[in-house]
């Protein structure tokens, strides 16, 4: 799959530049701060300087585009693996820059993946526009941050796919209940009203809980979300991830068909991080097994064993609901592997090789 990354959903990864600051939960282990500061000398944080990258690096995707040229093949293209495009402090002739050589690389399909989808639009534009060959995704990690951005997300106009990069999956996300934004609400509408996001159409609805008891027009809407692609955390301070989380959001993504879509939506399940269940884990027994003290880790019906403690401290204080029994294990990402009760999930939209 990858030609010069190791992230599974792509061949090449370029940065533009190095240098972020961290914005939310799933910020909270980010690899790229690590390596940039212990490896790379960049610091990390409000008002410390981003670092653009060296002539040479912005010379790799006209390499890559006369190949796929040449091969007839698209190669995607992972934009700022150690930064975020639409960082306020970016200086916006860099973004400029950038957006231009994407236009001049119209073999490649560039991945743009922000935790800043709200600054994409207006930065877009001060860049010159969307380029034809985006794809535009937004990481979420729990249910505010999807009601806060997917609506963000869908109402961009100009990226040729709209996905999301659900990682590191910190708390379950219905996609299919999505809180209405604000500032498209007609008068006698609140935020109580919600849509889907796996479906186009621009149906609202309440959301009791337990369905929804009335429906009625929201703005329209002629797309969805196009791809979805979930994993769990990896790393020394990893958080698990509960399986029944990335299960609903595969059967939320397979669903979609049945909803009034032609297709389903392209589902990847990325990766379990360093924590699986029992399957993915390798592991024989269901019994709860013992850390190295003999204790077996009990948290809210789940226990997590050996080094989840820190874990189980963290998240004792949430709330998780509709989810059952289950066990996971902390035995490496290489080890948790990325099966999703036994199969391996490479959904893409469009038409890709
Ligand atoms: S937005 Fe991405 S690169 Fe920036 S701090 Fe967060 S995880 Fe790291």
């Amino acid at each position: 799959m990858a030609e010069n990354s190791a992230i599974e959903w792509t061949h090449h990864t370029f940065n533009p530049w190095i240098g972020c600051t961290k914005v939310g939960p799933g910020c909270d282990n980010c690899y790229a701060a690590d390596l940039s500061k212990a490896r790379l000398g960049v610091k990390w944080g409000a008002g410390a300087e981003r670092r653009h990258t060296a002539a040479s690096t912005w010379k790799q995707p006209r390499a890559w585009n006369r190949k796929a040229q040449a091969s007839g093949k698209r190669y995607r293209v992972f934009c700022a693996s150690l930064a975020d495009v639409f960082d306020n402090e970016v200086p916006a002739e860099w973004r400029a820059e950038l957006f231009q050589l994407i236009r001049e690389t119209p073999h490649l399909d560039w991945l743009l993946v922000t935790k800043r989808i709200g600054n994409a639009a207006k930065m877009a534009e001060a860049a010159g526009g969307w380029p034809d060959n985006i794809w535009l995704g937004a990481t979420v990690v729990n249910q505010m941050e999807a009601d806060r951005d997917v609506p963000k997300l869908l109402w961009t106009e100009g990226p040729k796919f709209r996905f999301l990069s659900i990682e590191p999956m910190q708390a379950p996300i219905d996609l299919t209940s999505i809180r209405a934004p604000r500032e498209a609400d007609e008068p006698d509408l609140d935020t109580d009203w919600r849509f889907d996001a796996l479906d186009t159409g621009d149906y609202y609805f309440f959301d009791c809980g337990d369905g929804f008891t009335d429906g009625g027009d929201g703005p329209y809407r002629d797309h969805r979300i196009d791809w979805v692609i979930v994993g769990g955390e990896s790393g020394p301070n990893a958080r698990p991830m509960h399986p029944d989380w990335a299960r609903s959001l595969r059967d939320q993504c397979s669903a979609a068909c049945l909803r009034g879509d032609e297709a389903p939506v392209p589902f990847l399940f990325k990766q379990w991080g360093e924590w699986a269940p029992m399957d993915a884990a390798g592991i024989a027994s269901d019994r709860p097994v013992s850390d190295r003290c003999g204790n077996v880790r009990d948290w809210m019906n789940r226990y997590v064993v050996a080094d989840g403690d820190a874990w189980a401290r963290r998240v004792r204080g949430h709330t998780f609901t509709g989810h059952g029994t289950d066990l996971v294990y902390r035995v490496g990402k290489k080890e948790a592997g990325r099966l999703l009760d036994g199969i391996q999930h490479d959904g893409y939209p469009g038409e890709v090789v």
